[in-house]
């Protein structure tokens, strides 16, 4: 073992900011429950006769309140990352799910009093000086207030849920129990989803194409029952929605996102008419494969050989990287990593993937990786931290519940830095294999977050339009709906397998948070749009870019960007990340071509 690994085995969290012991963590619990009963028993029934002062003084402790919760929860949920199978960890997190529950349960009527004041007498209170702090995210909250139903209705709609809940999990036991049989060079051996799509990305083509084939041939005995959950969930959701009066099955999502109709619509507009971007992209890279044409087997095939990338080299990059853009944003790097709120290396029992997870005003954010020197777990740590320093930055500028915003606005920061990382990367690496493979992966990361999150969100809309003319969801209507949507975005330029038709049936958003997946579209077409100003003019980006990660979640995704001279609900500036994107795929074709001799 080279002593650059050996460094960084030693890198593990450090929890002590956060909390000395379990012990300590169920005493500081049983105070924080009491905090909040109290709390609760001073300000229940009250909230919509408080002067704009009192009100000021209610919302500070409850931000007091809300980030001593975030400290012991974050800190049992860290616990339990890196043991899955510690028994103290696992108590610990049980015992503070439910005191999270308890701790929640107890100030729901603040929002319910909240949504429920007077117009007058809210909007009185909205234009004082002294709750400015909180003034966006009060709002937000009174926009549900036209969909809220009377206290029994609200209650009987409740007392559903379990059977809600039933039908997500007979779909989760039935995509998550599934295996197929599969020999991937050692034998035929039973092979999860998961692993399965894992070999969609092997060098090996034949491998990959038997993979695709037994994956679909898995899912064939089980889409009736898949087909049958999301069924019953569609027409669920249709029902309430027409009690709760929404207009339209993707209006409680925006309203979610903060993000009107006719901006979701000028995106997903000009994302479709973008298509032709992946089209050329698939046709020169089946070139690059040698293929006549592109089959969804070769989709996610990978061109280019990357080198290995020790810690400190990656460490490196994001510093170097960052700190070229904003030394404030690799100041914080540097002491995330200094104060030991990073944990490195894989190991048995930690879990997988990577994540930032933001704590409180006082605490460094903590950030999980598993860097196994890869060139994608330099962009991963890249992208994190895009997420921990717009985090530390927001937190320094807002209250607690300011800082925060919904999914589209948050993953602006961790697209845009990782932009910045890669372009670093790409200005300093020589080897040719690692250059190719960093503009592919980054331009087949943007499609996948682009355009096919794009066509789930264009099949659910059909799904939901298709259930509420009255005509059930049976496996046959889903797959020709299905087949519809992706042909639209492959075109003739990839060969869909027959049995792709049934790519639907696993999907986890649809089946518990639709529309969910527009977010990640327009995060990265956002992240598109500030890293193309970026490049017309580097010396004013900076500051305001600051700016915007400052504001956090105190303004709506549209006023955060106003700055920058971006109308979101113009097609046009959606036309204008597309520009950017198809730089990216020309910088793929160009590194990923041998020079001729
Ligand atoms: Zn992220």
């Amino acid at each position: 073992m080279t002593s650059t690994e050996l460094q960084a085995e030693d890198i593990r969290w450090d929890l002590t900011d956060l909390c000395e012991s379990a012990d300590a963590a169920r005493t500081q619990w049983k105070a924080l429950v009491a905090h909040a009963q109290d709390l609760a028993s001073r300000y229940r029934g009250r909230v919509a006769q408080l002067s704009a002062h009192e009100m000021r003084e209610l919302l500070d402790e409850t931000d007091e309140l809300e980030q001593e919760l975030s400290r012991l929860h974050v800190y049992s949920y860290l616990r339990l990352s890196m043991a899955a199978t510690d028994v103290e960890a696992n108590d610990l997190a049980t015992f503070s799910r439910e005191r999270v529950a308890d701790i929640e349960n107890m100030l729901v009527f603040l929002g319910l009093e909240w949504i429920a004041t007077d117009d007058d007498k809210a909007e009185e209170l909205l234009a004082s000086e002294e709750l400015a702090p909180y003034e966006h995210k009060l709002r937000v909250e009174r926009r549900e207030k036209p969909y809220v139903l009377t206290e029994p209705e609200e209650q009987a709609l409740n007392a559903r849920r379990p059977m809600v809940s039933a039908w997500q999990a007979l779909h989760d036991r039935h995509v998550s129990t599934l295996e197929v049989p599969f020999d991937a060079g050692e034998g035929v051996e039973p092979h999860t989803i998961s692993r399965l799509l894992s070999y969609f990305y092997r060098p090996d083509r034949d491998i990959r194409v038997r993979a695709v084939t037994a994956l679909f041939e898995g899912l064939e005995p089980r889409a009736d029952v898949l087909a049958a959950c999301y069924d019953a969930l569609v027409g669920d959701r249709l029902t309430t929605d027409r009690l709760r009066g929404y207009a339209h099955p993707m209006q409680p999502t925006n309203l979610d996102n903060e993000l009107d109709d006719e901006t979701v619509d000028a995106m997903m507009g000009a994302t479709e008419e973008a298509y032709p971007i992946a089209h050329r992209w698939f046709t020169a890279k089946a070139k690059l494969l040698g293929l006549d044409k592109l089959e969804l087997a070769d989709q996610y095939a990978p061109i280019g050989e990357a080198r290995a990338f020790t810690w400190p080299e990656a460490v490196d990059v994001v510093d170097a990287s960052f700190n070229r853009f904003s030394p404030r944003l690799a100041e914080i790097f540097r002491s995330c990593i200094d104060a030991g709120h990073v944990d490195v290396l894989p190991r048995n029992g930690k879990s997988g993937g990577a994540y930032c997870s933001s704590v409180s005003k006082s605490i460094l954010p903590y950030v999980l990786m598993n860097f196994t020197g890869r060139l994608r777990d330099v962009s991963t740590l890249a992208h994190e931290f895009g997420h921990a320093t717009h985090n530390v930055v927001a937190l320094e500028a807002q209250t607690y519940r300011s800082h925060r915003t919904g999914i589209p606005m948050a993953e602006v920061p961790s697209t845009f830095a990782q932009s910045i990382a890669d372009d670093y990367l790409l200005e300093i690496e020589n080897d040719p294999g690692t250059r190719a493979a960093l503009a592919v992966d980054r331009l087949e990361n943007a499609f996948a977050a682009i355009y096919r999150q794009t066509v789930l969100a264009r099949f659910e809309q059909r799904a939901y339009g298709v259930r509420g003319d009255g005509r059930s969801l049976g496996t046959e209507r889903l797959n020709e709906l299905w087949l519809e949507e992706n042909r639209r975005y492959y075109g003739d330029a990839l060969t869909l397998p027959e049995g792709y038709a049934l790519g639907w049936s696993y999907i986890p958003h649809f089946i518990h948070v639709r529309f969910y997946t527009y977010a990640y579209s327009f995060a990265q077409l956002v992240a598109l749009l500030l890293y193309r100003r970026f490049r017309e003019d580097p010396e004013s980006f900076a500051p305001k870019y600051l700016d915007l990660l400052a504001a956090g979640g105190s303004a709506s995704p549209a006023d955060l960007v106003a700055p920058f001279g971006l109308d979101l609900r113009s097609t046009d500036t959606w036309r204008e990340a597309f520009t950017e994107l198809d730089a990216f795929r020309v910088e793929a074709e160009t590194l990923s071509t041998p020079p001729s001799q």
